[in-house]
């Protein structure tokens, strides 16, 4: 319900509309559910009552206070492109457009690396294009990069396809620039006095609007080699993708498709591939493109599958048996040639079978393109969206089967494992299902229930929005409370982003603190944190390990950032105003902020971190 609303002081120093077109516009992102109203119920989501469009951190001031004012909620609004309902439009709120926060800065080199200040508004494509004239690259490149800003990738946590060498983007920004409703302040190297920066990250727009980011930047890359390979079995690649990693060759690429995957997506990533599907089992490929230049047919293509998931899903999996890996290294030709010849020969003992460059440069010419080919499934009924998300590899086989199982009951469904890590690794399901809200939401409270049971994150990359909130205040549940402690200093009103993305629930029982454990094909230990070193050593020395971050002290005392990929912490409890939480281990995780690494040293009781068999070099 809108209210009538004066927007002459606002219009006195910012640009602001009013225009049912600007207003629409802004009344939902990509979250498919918002699409399926849409096409299905003609439902275009709630519009905010006016969209200002900033062009300063002066400018997003004067928008806040003129809110507060008027208890007006604020929706900051970077492109659009997330995929939660995070941006989406809400009654009587002012969105904040910030595109027009622009500015590439000059490059500082730093010896290995560069630092660039970007405007938080700035679409990740013409800030690369902006780097590469001057020889850098953020080489964060998320399928959105055309339609995503950097300021919606920081404060939602995004991954790109190069992430196993460079890093989420939360690795490469290294400082924040925020306006919050009491006035503005700077996190990481920006910070003056206390730093929020591990909380902005992950905040989704409800600590404040980032303004402009401080990123690390990588020199352009001279050499790259791409290579695909076949495997019998998912679970045969797993153990090569986690040899790889745990070898330190640092690839910018490593991504599996599962053999549904393999065969269904083929036509936009890996099924041209020479060998890709076994001699003679070409013909799913040809039916397709029988039914494909058949008009009749076509309207039935997906009609049926969506109707009798259960059933096709049975089949496909039943018929598919090829997995294909696609592993990429860049950088200098000396250090490329050097890795892509040591990777080369891990992945062949895993069990790989060499397809040559093809499959490779096939993906890395088309790698955006997949994202946009699902919106033909609304024109079949039905609706199609993904979920990505990520556990420790001794978690990775129930958590690929119990998400796998529980989407399967709603819709099809296939998977690729990209955002590989030495701890772990992500998984991108896809699922098209019957376009109804009610399967729609079904499938996702399955999904979340099925991910959380097997103790994987519910959000590697899309963040949590109002899909997720229930399922990431769960998993971040000792958080929760300390979130909207900061948040109530930050915004005593509540007007930024209210209600997301945490809802106020009360915390649930408390935890028990975790078990303490070597898990040798994680390659991680859960240690007390606070106990003596030479102990701790002596100890994990005895199971044949050692620390991969040698510390001399408590665990607690070292926490510092390692590399953009790689982590000294990968899981936590503490003991907060008397209560435990259990941050939940985890390679990489966008289920909100992450302050694993953040709170006071004494509040923690156990650390888990790297580790590294004794004698290895690292
Ligand atoms: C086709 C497609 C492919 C995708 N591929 C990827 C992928 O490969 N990797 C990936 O990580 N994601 C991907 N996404 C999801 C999406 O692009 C990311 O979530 C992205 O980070 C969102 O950025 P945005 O600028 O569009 O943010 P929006 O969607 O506009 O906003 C997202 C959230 O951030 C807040 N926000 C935005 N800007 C600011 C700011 N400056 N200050 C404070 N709060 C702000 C908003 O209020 C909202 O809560 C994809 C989406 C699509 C549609």
């Amino acid at each position: 319900m809108n209210r009538p609303l004066d927007l002459g002081p606002l219009a006195a120093c910012v640009r602001v509309s009013e225009r049912p077109a600007e207003r629409v516009a802004h009344a939902r992102d990509l979250w498919p559910r918002g699409t399926l109203k849409l096409a299905y119920e003609r439902d275009p989501g709630v519009p905010p009552l006016a969209v200002a469009f900033p062009e300063s951190e002066e400018q997003v001031a004067s928008c806040l206070r003129f809110a507060a004012e008027r208890g007006m909620p604020v929706v900051p609004w970077g492109a659009g492109s997330g995929v939660c309902g995070a941006a989406a439009g809400r009654d009587d709120a002012l969105a904040l457009d910030l595109k027009c926060l622009r500015g590439v800065g000059k490059v500082e080199e730093r010896g290995s690396y560069g630092v660039v200040d970007v405007g938080a508004g700035v679409l990740g494509q013409h800030l690369e294009d902006a780097l590469e004239v001057q020889g850098w690259a953020t080489r964060h490149s998320p399928s959105s990069i055309w339609c995503s800003t950097v300021g919606g990738w920081a404060v939602g946590r995004s991954a790109g396809q190069f992430s196993s060498r460079y890093g989420k983007f939360e690795d490469m920004a290294l400082g924040l620039r925020v306006v919050g409703p009491k006035g503005a302040y700077g996190t990481g190297e920006w910070a003056e006095g206390e730093d929020l920066h591990e909380w902005v990250l992950g905040s989704e727009g409800a600590l404040g609007v980032v303004t402009s980011v401080r990123a690390r930047v990588e020199r352009v890359a001279t050499a790259r080699w791409l290579r695909g390979y076949r495997f019998d079995s998912v679970e045969t690649a797993w153990g090569a993708m986690r040899t790889l990693l745990q070898a330190d060759l640092r690839p910018c690429a490593v991504r599996l498709y599962d053999s549904v995957d393999t065969k269904l997506a083929g036509k936009g990533t890996v099924g041209k591939a020479k060998g890709a599907a076994k001699a003679g089992s070409d013909w799913l490929a040809s039916l397709r493109e029988f039914v494909d230049a058949t008009p009749a047919l076509r309207r039935h293509t997906l009609s049926l599958p969506l109707a009798l998931p259960r059933l096709v899903n049975g089949i496909l999996q039943g018929l598919s048996t090829v997995c294909v890996l696609i592993v990429g290294f860049e950088g200098a030709a000396d250090e490329v040639a050097a890795s892509s010849t040591a990777g080369h020969r891990i992945v062949m003992d895993g069990g790989g079978v060499d397809l040559g460059a093809e499959p490779g440069e096939h993906w890395y010419d088309h790698r955006h393109e997949v994202s946009y080919k699902l919106s033909p499934v609304y024109t079949h009924g039905g609706f199609a969206d993904t979920m990505e998300v990520a556990a420790l590899w001794s978690r990775l086989p129930a958590l690929y089967a119990g998400v796998r199982a529980a989407l399967g009951r709603h819709g099809l469904v296939m998977a690729h494992f990209s955002h590989v890590y030495r701890e772990g690794c992500s998984i991108y399901f896809t699922f098209a299902a019957r376009g109804s809200v009610d399967v729609y939401d079904a499938a996702w409270a399955d999904a979340l229930a099925a991910a959380a049971a097997a103790g994987g994150t519910v959000a590697h990359h899309h963040g949590v929005g109002q899909l997720k909130q229930a399922a990431a205040a769960r998993e971040l549940a000792g958080i929760a409370p300390m979130f909207h402690a900061l948040r109530s200093r930050i915004d005593p009103d509540g007007i930024l982003n209210p209600g997301r993305i945490f809802p106020d629930v009360p915390p649930g029982p408390e935890p028990a603190a975790p078990d303490l454990v070597v898990d040798p094909i994680s390659r991680i230990a859960t240690l007390p944190a606070q106990e003596p070193g030479p102990q701790r050593d002596a100890r994990l020395a005895a199971e044949g390990w050692r620390l991969r971050h040698p510390t001399p002290g408590a665990l607690s005392a070292d926490l510092s950032r390692v590399a953009p990929d790689d982590t000294r912490v990968i899981g936590a409890s503490a003991v907060i105003d008397g209560r435990r939480l259990v941050l939940l281990p985890v390679p990489r995780s966008s289920a909100g902020p992450d302050p694993r690494r953040v709170l006071p040293p004494e509040s923690y009781e156990t650390l888990t971190v790297p580790i590294a068999p004794v004698g290895a070099a690292s």
